[in-house]
C-alpha cells in the first residue's frame, strides 16, 4: 500500500502521552484534565445509560434537545441571532469529526486553505487527504498574532478556506473583534469560507472575552463554527463537539458526517442536554483555570529556569527553555519526560516544517497538587 500520508507519524500527543506512562512521569504533555465532569453531568450520563429508549442511535445531526440547548446558550452567550437548531446546528463526534467534516466537505483536490501556524496537528494532514493544499501563515511570536498583512498576501482566487483557532492551541492567543473585522473585509466579495475552531471559548482571562466569528456577521455568513464539549465539561474522553454553520453549509456537512460516524452516542447527548441550560457550569471557568495558570506560572517563575510565553487563554502554558539546555525542543521534550519525569509537548510539532522555536507546551489542565508536584520536579533543572 502506498501510503497517502507518508510523511506522518503517530500524533504528538499519542507520543508523549505513552512515553509518560512508561516513564511514570507526570503527564502535563497531551491536552486532557487530570478531574472529573460535573457530578451533575456525570450522573445524568449514569441516568441515560440505564434509561429505556435512549440506547439506539440518536438522529444523524443529533439530538433535537441537545441541538436546541446549543442554540439557546449560543444566542446567550454571543448575543448573537439564535443558530436554527434543524438546519445550522450538527453534533459531531468531538470537534475532531466536526473539522474533518468540514474540510472533506469543501475542500477539493487544489484548493488552497490558509492555516496560522503553529497550529494544530490534525489541520495539515486532513487537508491534504482531501488534495487541499494547506498555505502556512506564521503567526508572529511571542504572542502569536496573526499579521493580516501576511495574510492578505496569501489569499488567491484558489482559496476555498481560512481556518482560524481561537483561544489558540498551543500559545493560548486570542483574536480580537478588531482581528475580525480585518478579516471580514479581506474575505468580503470573495467565495472563501471559514473554518473556526473555538473550543476553548470558555478559556479567556485577564478579563479578555472571546470573540467568536459568529458575533462579527461579515464572517457568520461564510462560517463553520466548532467547539467540543470534551474541553467545556472536563470529559475528553467522551468525544462530543458540535458545528454551527448557515443552512446550506450545513447540508454539506451533514452529507459527509452521515458517511463518517452516522450519528454520537445517544445516551451521552441526552446528558449533555440535560447540564446545558445551567451558565454556572461554564461562566466559572475562566476563573478556574485563570488560578490554575497562575498557580502554576508562579512556581516556574519562582523556582526553574523556564522562561514563560504571555498565556491569555485555553489551557497551556510555552515557555523557552534556554537558560536550562540548547537542545532542540523533541530531544529536551523526551529527556524532560524521562529524566525529570515531567511530559511536555515540544512545540515544533506544531510547525509543518517541524520549525523549533526552543519552545515547550505545558497542560495546566490539572489538580493543583499535580500542578505542585510537577513544579517540584522541574525545581532540579
Ligand atoms: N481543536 C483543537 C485546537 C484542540 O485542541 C482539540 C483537542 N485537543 C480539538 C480540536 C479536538 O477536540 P475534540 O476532543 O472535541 O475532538
Ligand atoms: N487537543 C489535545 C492537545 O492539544 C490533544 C487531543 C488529542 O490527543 N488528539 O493536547
Amino acid at each position: 500500500l502506498v501510503s497517502k500520508l507518508p510523511d506522518v507519524g503517530t500524533s504528538i500527543f499519542s507520543v508523549m502521552s505513552q512515553l509518560a506512562a512508561e516513564c511514570g512521569a507526570i503527564n502535563l504533555a497531551q491536552g486532557f484534565p487530570d478531574y472529573d465532569p460535573p457530578r451533575v453531568l456525570s450522573e445524568a450520563l449514569a441516568r441515560h445509560a440505564t434509561t429505556p429508549g435512549h440506547q439506539q442511535y440518536a438522529p444523524m445531526p443529533g439530538l433535537p434537545r441537545l441541538r436546541e440547548q446549543i442554540s439557546l446558550k449560543t444566542a446567550r452567550l454571543y448575543g448573537v441571532p439564535a443558530p436554527h437548531p434543524d438546519s445550522e446546528i450538527t453534533v459531531t463526534s468531538g470537534a475532531t469529526e466536526a473539522l474533518y467534516a468540514v474540510l472533506a466537505a469543501v475542500v477539493r483536490p487544489g484548493d488552497e486553505v490558509l492555516v496560522l501556524e503553529p497550529a494544530y496537528d490534525l489541520y495539515g494532514p486532513a487537508i491534504r487527504l482531501q488534495g487541499g493544499v494547506p498555505v502556512y501563515v506564521p503567526l508572529r511570536l511571542p504572542d502569536f498574532r496573526p499579521d493580516w498583512d501576511l495574510v492578505a498576501a496569501a489569499l488567491t482566487p484558489r482559496t476555498r478556506l481560512v481556518l482560524l483557532n481561537s483561544p489558540h492551541n498551543p500559545s493560548g492567543a486570542v483574536l480580537t473583534a478588531d482581528d475580525l473585522r480585518t478579516l471580514g473585509q479581506l474575505l468580503d466579495n470573495t467565495p472563501t469560507l471559514v473554518l473556526s475552531d473555538e473550543v476553548y471559548e470558555h478559556m479567556v482571562f485577564d478579563g479578555q472575552q472571546h470573540r467568536s466569528v459568529l458575533q462579527e456577521p461579515a464572517l457568520a455568513e461564510r462560517s463553520f463554527v466548532l467547539s467540543s464539549f470534551g474541553k467545556t465539561y472536563h470529559a475528553t474522553g467522551w468525544k462530543v463537539g458540535y458545528c454551527i454553520a448557515p443552512p446550506l453549509l450545513t447540508a454539506e456537512v451533514r452529507r459527509v458526517h452521515q458517511f463518517v460516524t452516522f450519528a454520537v452516542s445517544t445516551p451521552t447527548q441526552h446528558a449533555l442536554a440535560d447540564v446545558l441550560p445551567d451558565p454556572e457550569l461554564y461562566t466559572s471557568l475562566p476563573e478556574f483555570y485563570q488560578q490554575k495558570r497562575d498557580l502554576f506560572a508562579g512556581l516556574l517563575r519562582d523556582h526553574t529556569r523556564f522562561e514563560l510565553l504571555p498565556a491569555p487563554g485555553a489551557y497551556f502554558q510555552l515557555a523557552r527553555y534556554h537558560r536550562i539546555s540548547s537542545e532542540d525542543d523533541v530531544t529536551f521534550a523526551q529527556r524532560l519526560t524521562r529524566e525529570a519525569g515531567v511530559a511536555v509537548v515540544p512545540v515544533s510539532a506544531f510547525y509543518h516544517d517541524r520549525r523549533d522555536h526552543g519552545l515547550v507546551r505545558f497542560c495546566f489542565a490539572k489538580r493543583d497538587e499535580t500542578l505542585i508536584a510537577a513544579a517540584d520536579r522541574l525545581r532540579q533543572l
